[in-house]
């Protein structure tokens, strides 16, 4: 057999795999990977359907099928204020995660820096060290989980050429801000640093707050890469179907990588989200719908030991648990998933050197019934 020299040695299985498998093998309830376990609407699947019975069946074009896109320029216009041209600036992809990847795989050269914050979602080193790049990292502010700009203005060198955002925030709920948004202008204003913005819970945010998006402010977007998802906006993340927005002339060269990766995206869920995107009460509700949940969840929580954050967005809550017990974060999300059956994601995992602060995150986007099944068992740890 011939031997491999892997490219990314210190990489095993992501945590969102480990712990799901872990809540099947004991029959927990899972509250660690990120996924809804009610329905998705009926009438979506139905334009699938018909979309299929149509003949939507073959490659669509390699950039996503046009109507889509278009309705998507729309609805960016309608909700950000900007112009995005549906034919150079958006990539229908397969997911959200693709779209990440994509992007850094059309910009990194090798020994470029790319800033990250931690905890942050577990794909972006991966994706970054896959590239020979380096990444740069800083922690984000604990517990509010805030940026600290003076740190990242120190992190700043000649090879730095992305920053990553994601608002909300996976895994700590926390959101970008007014004040966030002049600090990074500040800080790219003249230079030749990328912004990769991973919004992918745009709609999941709470209390009213608004969704800072890079779409907003075309100064920052003349250098974004903006990054989008179906599956959390209509409840399939296993269709794994997503976007990426951008300038035309970076997205020229994200579509170089794009068309030899997969050429195309599904056509038939292309097909029936042009018709259904349509319906923008659909996306509209969405803050309120999860917040409720989040709500619902943290009345329940009440009745644990968990002391919990505040959450202003995503599908995620962070709990602590260092006022009841010293073991690690890893250790204690495996003995509850084992001995109450509970699966949750310990956020050293979205650490590279895994920092433990004794905090785990728990995904509330789920039925009351699972919630309120989940709780009655974390109440007797
Ligand atoms: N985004 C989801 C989460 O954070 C999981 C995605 C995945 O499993 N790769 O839980």
């Amino acid at each position: 057999m011939p031997s491999i020299i892997s490219k990314l040695p210190e990489v095993g299985t992501t945590i969102f795999t480990v712990m799901s498998s872990l809540a099947k093998e004991h029959n927990a309830v899972n509250l660690g990977q990120g996924f809804p376990d009610f329905d998705m609407n009926e009438e979506l699947i139905a334009k699938v359907n018909e979309a299929m019975q149509k003949g939507y069946n073959q490659y669509t074009h390699m950039n996503g099928y046009l109507p889509l896109r278009e309705v998507l320029a729309e609805k960016i216009a309608n909700l950000y204020g900007s112009n995005i041209h549906a034919d150079t600036e958006i990539t229908i992809t397969p997911g959200g995660t693709y779209a990440i990847y994509t992007a850094l795989t059309s910009v990194l050269q090798p020994g470029d820096e790319v800033i990250i914050f931690q905890p942050g979602y577990d794909s972006y080193i991966p994706n970054v060290l896959v590239n020979d790049a380096t990444p740069v990292l800083i922690p984000l502010q604990y517990p509010n989980y805030s940026i600290n700009w003076d740190a990242v203005r120190k992190a700043v060198t000649p090879r730095t050429r992305m920053i990553m955002l994601n608002s909300p925030h996976n895994p700590t709920g926390a959101i970008l801000r007014q004040q966030d948004i002049e600090a990074l202008r500040t800080l790219v204003t003249g230079t030749d640093i990328f912004i990769l913005s991973d919004e992918v819970y745009e709609h999941i945010i709470f209390d009213a707050l608004p969704h800072q998006s890079m779409l907003r402010y075309p100064d920052l977007l003349e250098r974004s890469f903006v990054c989008f998802s179906f599956g959390k906006i209509y409840h399939c993340t296993g269709w794994k179907i997503g976007y990426c927005v951008a300038p035309a002339a970076v997205m020229t060269e994200f579509r170089k990588v794009h068309q030899f990766n997969c050429f195309s995206t599904d056509t038939p869920k292309q097909v029936a989200l042009a018709s259904f995107l349509k319906q923008k009460d659909q996306y509209e509700f969405l803050g309120a719908f999860i917040q409720q949940k989040r709500d619902y969840f943290l009345r329940l929580m009440k009745d644990t030991k968990f002391n919990m954050h505040q959450s202003h967005g995503s599908y995620f809550i962070l709990g602590s648990y260092g006022h009841f017990s010293d073991e690690a974060e890893k250790d204690i999300a495996i003995r509850i998933t084992k001995d109450y059956g509970v699966a949750t994601i310990p956020v050293s995992a979205f650490y590279r050197t895994p920092i433990d602060n004794k905090v785990l995150r728990f995904c509330f986007c789920k039925k009351e019934e699972t919630l309120e099944k989940a709780v009655e068992r974390l109440m007797r740890v």
